[in-house]
């Protein structure tokens, strides 16, 4: 059947789509799904023949091509092949599962980890595996479109509070009936606008309240802590969260998504979750860079100096240069443009002097609130860093956005 003649809201859907991405290519304005073909460095990407700066990287440390990570994989491979034999329950599991669930927990400091073939599934299955009718979950409004679809599947009573506001945390988890499980969930940096949840008011919200709490460090991992163990670190609460998720696909150059937590929540996990039981491991190769690189983080502590040094520089010089980066304390760095249309003009202006930078509009953050959303990592060099400052503060200029 031809499906242009069904005209039902499904092809209405597509339509309009289509439509809006056209429109958008028509101005020269897209800058989605560019084909990046060349790593040089961490800091320097390839691009449509183009050699640019990356500044839209969440590969924080610039770990990404690290020439002990890429052997790991290439050793795994040689070992293991490229697949495995299926779920991890059933023939799936390597050693070299095991033996990245151990590095993690032993980075993690906590009993056990499990992990999954992404980060996405990890919340989805996580989340609805833990709590389900009749519970409550409690997540923050800021909060990834993976724990929200985590939330929406399990079924539990969803509350939402104010982005990182305590006080309404408060008055939500004191409305739900005493007696019933609760589950709190945040980032812990959230991944728009780069501030940091405020861990010691929840673990004690937590606490009153006889509520759990997972966190969700995507972006913590390698950025927040001495030694980038994350949110715990760096607060100095030592295991305060009780289901501490990560990814394997931002710091880590990898794929996949874990949960460090109590011996028992994992076991409970690994025969209740179904993207474990129903999902294949992961592949060799991501196993085993993801198991070398958490000990690369280890052994190179400068990397994580740098990353703090860089940070830095790159808040402080555009809030010299006017912009408003809202509250961001970490490489995640949100240069707000207003409308959307200012910012993919910001992203355009930018990118034909080769910054590699991209805008995050409405539904994504509030209307009115768009911007580039750009971020920083320990490949940069502080002068590289001054040159792209100056080429975002022109175009910004030149826009209006600032004086
Ligand atoms: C990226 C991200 C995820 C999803 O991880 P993937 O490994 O990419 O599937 C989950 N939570 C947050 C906060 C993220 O930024």
């Amino acid at each position: 059947m031809n499906i242009d003649i069904r005209d039902d809201a499904v092809n209405q859907r597509v339509d309009e789509m289509v439509q809006r991405v056209e429109g958008i290519k028509r101005e020269d304005l897209y800058y989605f799904n560019q084909p990046i073909s060349e790593l040089e460095g961490g800091a320097r990407v390839r691009v449509n023949g183009r050699l640019m700066s990356m500044y839209a990287s969440y590969s924080y440390l610039g770990l990404v091509g690290h020439p002990r990570i890429n052997s790991a994989a290439k050793n795994a491979v040689d070992k293991y092949g490229t697949g495995t034999h299926g779920v991890r329950s059933l023939a799936g599991t390597l050693d070299l599962h095991v033996e990245l669930e151990e590095t993690i927990a032993a980075f993690k400091k906590v009993e056990g980890v499990i992990t999954y073939s992404s980060g996405y599934a990890t919340n989805l299955s996580v989340v609805s595996a833990l709590v389900g009718r009749h519970d409550y979950v409690f997540s923050d409004k800021m909060n990834h479109a993976s724990i929200v679809d985590g939330c929406l599947m399990s079924g539990a009573n969803f509350v939402r509070f104010r982005h990182n506001d305590m006080q309404h945390l408060e008055e939500r988890l004191a409305d739900a009936p005493a007696g019933s499980a609760k589950l709190v969930i945040a980032d812990a940096v959230f991944s728009m606008d780069g501030d940091i949840i405020d861990l010691p008011k929840v673990v004690s919200l937590c606490r009153k309240y006889g509520a759990w709490l997972m966190i969700d460090e995507a972006h913590s991992v390698g950025v927040l802590g001495a030694t980038g163990r994350g949110i715990e670190e760096h607060f100095g609460m030592p295991d305060v969260i009780d289901i501490k998720m990560g990814t394997l696909s931002k710091t880590i150059p990898s794929v996949g998504g874990y949960v460090a937590a109590k011996k028992d929540v994992i076991t409970y996990l690994r025969h209740a979750s179904r993207a474990y039981i129903f999902s294949a491991a992961l592949p060799p190769a991501q196993a085993g860079a993801a198991n070398e690189a958490f000990k690369v983080i280890l052994d190179e502590p400068w990397r994580i100096e740098k990353l703090c040094e860089n940070t830095d520089q790159f808040i402080n010089g555009l809030k010299a240069r006017g912009f408003d980066t809202l509250m961001t304390e970490t490489a995640i760095v949100p240069v707000l443009c207003g409308a959307d249309e200012r910012a993919f003009a910001l992203t355009r202006e930018v990118q034909r002097k080769d910054i590699f930078v991209l805008p995050v509009i409405s539904p994504a953050v509030p209307e009115g609130l768009a911007r580039l959303r750009a971020t920083v990592t320990a490949a940069h060099e502080p002068d590289e860093i001054e040159k792209a400052m100056d080429i975002i503060h022109k175009a910004g200029r030149k826009l209006e956005i600032v004086q």
